[in-house]
């Protein structure tokens, strides 16, 4: 684990997995992590599921070929000599998908109660998803909030919205 710790990550602040992020490099402020084959397997699923929807335009189609993640740029199979790049497991057995190409972002609780300070940062328990009408716009469809918390903070946020949905995030 030397060069690496333990947060989860996101893109689009809905799905959100357990990862391992390298603590020696970053990629334009993006976290770079590495996926175990488990969680691999969701984030390709997530990407396929989702890859129609914003957050998700700078991912990529995905597919397992045995043990590899093939990462396809979606449009680039007509040019010449396109080859779609292969993520391999690394020699611990995780995959580095969107290596320094997607902007994973590390997730924390997002409770005004901690500070924002970096010894303040509290690990997510759960995602709460709530929807918000748009008062100003009464006819318009509600928008959807997703939301990580820790599990003192959690308990606040449930009271605070009784009807949100509540993702309990697998254990890091
Ligand atoms: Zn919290």
């Amino acid at each position: 684990m030397n060069g690496w710790v333990k947060a989860y990550v996101t893109i689009d602040g809905h799905d959100v997995f357990p990862a391992e992020v390298a603590t020696w490099t970053s990629w334009n402020g993006a976290a770079c992590p590495r996926f175990t084959r488990q969680v691999a397997e969701r984030v390709v699923e997530a990407v396929s599921t989702t890859n129609q929807r914003g957050p998700y335009e700078d991912a990529r189609e995905l597919s397992w070929q045995e043990d590899v993640i093939i990462c396809r740029v979606p449009g680039s199979e007509d040019q010449e000599g396109y080859e779609p790049e292969r993520i391999e497991p690394d020699h611990d057995g995780r995959y580095a998908i969107g290596w320094k190409a997607w902007t994973w972002s590390e997730v924390w609780c997002q409770d005004d109660t901690h500070c924002g300070e970096p010894d303040d940062l509290a690990a997510p328990v759960a995602i709460l998803t709530w929807s918000e009408p748009d008062r100003t716009r009464p006819d318009a469809q509600p928008t959807l909030t997703d939301a990580a918390f820790c599990a003192p903070c959690l308990e606040r946020a449930r009271a605070a919205h009784p009807k949100a949905t509540v993702t309990t995030l697998p254990p890091l």
